[in-house]
């Protein structure tokens, strides 16, 4: 099943080219707010006997008719796996930018950074650069998991029984220099800096995550090509320990880690990022207004 968030935080599941209405799942006060998509993993073992009626009575649109939305605006937590594909060490290593210091360190040592909520924007929508002379912004390509309910303290080989779905992502970086280290975060944090969708992809399609292939351009060009089998740090494995924590919530997103080939955008280019049998989104890089 392809879940999607469009026009005014609706709920909706693609079927073909039509996106089905489903708003009506969310049976509460979060129903057209930023966290139906919430409320809706939240409730989705309850939903279920009644999500087939709902898809059969639902209003249809053409998927071309709509506004996608990001599939989850507002994850409770969105966490983010640092250097987890051993090409994307070895480039990060061999850059002056972030030096011999990172060597041999990986999301195994490193763990988690999180992003911000404020930096999510939706497959529709364009990357929007600051105007910061002299610095460079990065494309990475993810592999988002989407949390199914509440886990704490998961233990080795239970990661994967929380996974709720998978969808595309594309972590925006301000990369560092010499003259300028601002916490990561922070420059992973500017708004639009995390475009997600365009649907989550329930993990009954998905049954092997490390079989997925990671792809994006700039333009016509592709810069990264890659399985997610390379991960150092593997999809349940990255959940457990994130889990030991602080409890995963449901609709939290993870992003696995990019892999190599990383590589500037500037205004007037179009990045275009796919993951086999989770999805492709195209986005236009823009200047930012204010
Ligand atoms: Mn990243």
């Amino acid at each position: 099943m392809k879940i999607v968030m469009f026009d005014e935080y609706r709920l909706g599941i693609l079927d073909g080219d039509a996106v089905v209405d489903v708003s009506m799942a969310v049976n509460s006060q979060f129903r057209g707010t930023a966290y139906a998509m919430n409320e809706f993993i939240r409730e989705f073992e309850k939903i279920g006997p009644t999500l087939e009626s709902l898809i059969g009575g639902g209003d249809r649109y053409p998927v071309a008719t709509v506004k996608l939305g990001a599939p989850i605006p507002s994850p409770w937590h969105l966490f983010a796996a640092p250097l987890n594909y051993p090409a994307h060490i070895d480039e990060m290593a061999g850059s002056k930018i972030v030096g011999s210091a990172f060597q041999q360190r990986s999301a195994r040592e490193l763990g988690f950074f999180l992003k911000p909520m404020g930096s999510i924007c939706g497959p529709q929508d364009a990357i929007r650069l600051p105007d910061l002379p002299g610095r460079t912004f990065h494309h990475e390509i993810e592999l988002g998991a989407v949390i199914g309910r509440r886990a704490a303290g998961l233990s080795d080989g239970q990661g994967a029984g929380v996974v709720f779905g998978y969808t595309c992502l594309v972590d925006v970086t301000l990369r560092a220099t010499e003259e300028h280290s601002e916490e990561r975060v922070m420059r992973k944090s500017f708004e639009t800096f995390t475009p997600i969708g365009p649907a989550i992809v329930t993990s009954d399609e998905i049954p092997d995550p490390a079989s997925l292939r990671l792809q994006l351009w700039v333009n016509e060009e592709l810069r990264q090509d890659a399985s997610a089998a390379d991960m150092v740090v593997q999809v349940d494995e990255l959940i457990e320990r994130a889990s030991n924590v602080l409890p995963l919530q449901p609709g939290d997103v993870y992003a696995t880690g990019t892999p190599s080939g990383v590589g500037p955008i500037k205004v007037g280019d179009e990045v275009r990022a796919k993951i086999d049998g989770v999805g492709e989104m195209t986005l236009p890089v823009v200047r930012r207004k204010w």
